[in-house]
């Protein structure tokens, strides 16, 4: 499902969204929380802080110092009308992931340690494209080359729950390799635990506050 059906059924629902970008993120008195972009000031019943790999400066507003690393990744595109094969898979050995895509064939994966600011490493990208065409030796030129952030924590779990010490701020961010394939799940339990509904799930491994 594409971003824009996902958001057209949320709308359906009741949904409405705006895209702005939170510059600051302060708690009031009476619970409320002020979120300040450079457009437009909101003040908040609640809040989830779901902003991946950029989750780490927001939490600590929030009065949480969660360790929040980026795992880089890599992808590289190559237009295709027919792709040569039907479902991903992993040639375990080259370390990457090979997906068909709608018209194109998309090669992912290599973990890079290196923030949120430093630029491309291009010398990742040549690994992946070396490795495919091995795989596919007549491939044409790359359409497109891009780098992603994997948000990740030191035990590889992810940070579900409320904040301790604001609890009107809901915690959503961590999940690594894994952000895509965990959102539905993810956004159904920060679903119940603003609707303070106890679905008898014990959260206590994903704390915010458990790094101390
Ligand atoms: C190469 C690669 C391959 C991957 N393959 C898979 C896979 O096969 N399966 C899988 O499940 N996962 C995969 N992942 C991981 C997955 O992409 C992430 O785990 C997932 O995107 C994290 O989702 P998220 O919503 O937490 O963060 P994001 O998708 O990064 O979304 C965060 C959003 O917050 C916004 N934001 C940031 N700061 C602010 C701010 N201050 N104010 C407002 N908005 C803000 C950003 O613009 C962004 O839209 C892969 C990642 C990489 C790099």
């Amino acid at each position: 499902m594409t971003w824009s059906r996902v958001a057209a059924a949320a709308v359906s629902k009741g949904a409405s969204f705006q895209r702005f970008r939170v510059e600051r993120l302060e708690p009031l008195s009476g619970g409320h929380i002020r979120l300040t972009c450079r457009e437009l000031v909101v003040d908040a019943r609640a809040v989830v802080l779901a902003a991946g790999a950029w989750s780490r400066s927001l939490a600590r507003q929030a009065g949480e110092n969660v360790p929040l690393d980026t795992e880089r990744g890599y992808h590289i595109e190559f237009a295709m009308e027919a792709c040569p094969i039907k479902r991903p898979v992993s040639p375990v050995d080259l370390g990457f992931y090979v997906t068909p895509m709608e018209g194109r064939l998309r090669v992912a994966g290599t973990v890079e340690l290196g923030g949120l600011s430093a630029p491309p490493n291009a010398d990742r990208i040549a690994v992946l494209e070396r490795g495919v065409r091995k795989l596919f030796p007549k491939l044409g030129p790359a359409r497109t080359q891009w780098l992603g952030f994997r948000p990740s924590l030191p035990d590889s779990l992810p940070v579900i729950g409320r904040g301790r010490r604001q609890p009107n701020i809901i915690f959503a961010f961590g999940h690594g390799h894994l952000g895509m394939t965990l959102a539905g799940v993810t956004s159904r339990i920060v679903a119940s635990i603003i609707d303070n509904r106890d679905d008898g799930l014990n959260l206590s491994a994903f704390r915010p506050d458990r790094f101390g």
